[in-house]
């Protein structure tokens, strides 16, 4: 494990042994209180629009890493928003899971990739405030929680490197030890459930703040929060309920990287 991890674990220790380890998300309205192992719900309020934000947290018993699952930031990217909704249920072994599965609600509820103010995934700019509420309020939150990995699922219609030609079947990760340590243990975990060798998972690394596409959460949180970040994408001309598979796959892959599961 890299030596980032580490420190911010031996941290994370040291805060739970003061008795400060069970604070956790301050939101808009108060967690309502929970025992380790049950899910706590909350939701967040944007403003301006009709639309909340639901926050899942669930605690293991064992103290540990943090990690955020976020899905939907694209509407039309169902098996990513129906991944991340199915860890609902799931409790780590240690540490804590935050599930933020519904990230654009108002895309998801019109099945397109965005709204009238455009791609959500391209407000999150970097060194600068993002560019709509909605997408303030999302990165106020990861702020809030100071996530130890982030994972962001979506869909593509292509294949990285094949055919049809787009980013599907890929783990991207911010360009850093645990970044790439991690991702390979997604794409290991992921590629035990694909059969076609044209569907293999590989691993590619989320590009500098200045190169195009620029605002994505992923983005940001690598280099402005130093959050270990990873895009899934999966490719989207696959059964939904394998494409759900594989994004549960490589969100397995991470947590037990950063040792929420073994
Ligand atoms: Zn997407």
């Amino acid at each position: 494990m890299a030596e980032t991890v580490m420190r911010r674990r031996a941290v994370l220790r040291a805060i739970a042994g003061t008795g400060l380890g069970a604070v956790s998300v301050s939101a808009s309205h108060p967690a309502r209180a929970h025992t380790p192992g049950q899910m706590a719900t909350r939701e967040l309020s944007v403003p301006g629009s009709e639309y909340t934000l639901e926050v899942m947290t669930t605690e293991a018993r064992t103290s540990g890493l943090t990690a955020l699952v976020v899905g939907g930031v694209h509407g039309d990217e169902i098996a990513g928003y129906q991944a991340a909704e199915s860890f609902v249920n799931w409790t780590p072994e240690a540490g804590k899971l935050v599930l933020l599965p519904r990230a654009n609600p108002g895309a998801i509820a019109d099945d397109s990739r965005s709204t009238d103010t455009g791609d959500l995934n391209r407000k999150f700019v970097p060194d600068d405030t993002p560019t709509t509420p909605l997408a303030r309020t999302i990165w106020n939150f990861v702020q809030r929680i100071d996530p130890d990995a982030l994972v962001s699922l979506h869909e593509s219609r292509g294949i990285y490197g094949g055919e049809p030609s787009g980013v599907g079947q890929t783990v991207f990760c911010s360009p850093r030890k645990e970044g790439y340590d991690a991702a390979r243990m997604a794409v290991r975990r992921a590629n035990r459930l694909v059969s076609q060798p044209k569907l293999a998972f590989k691993s590619g690394t989320i590009g500098p703040p200045d190169d195009e596409p620029i605002g994505l959460l992923t983005e940001k949180a690598t280099y402005d929060a130093n959050i270990p970040s990873f895009i899934v994408e999966t490719y989207w001309n696959n059964p939904l309920e394998k494409r759900i598979d594989w994004h549960q796959a490589t969100v397995r892959g991470v947590l037990d990287y950063f040792d929420l599961i073994d």
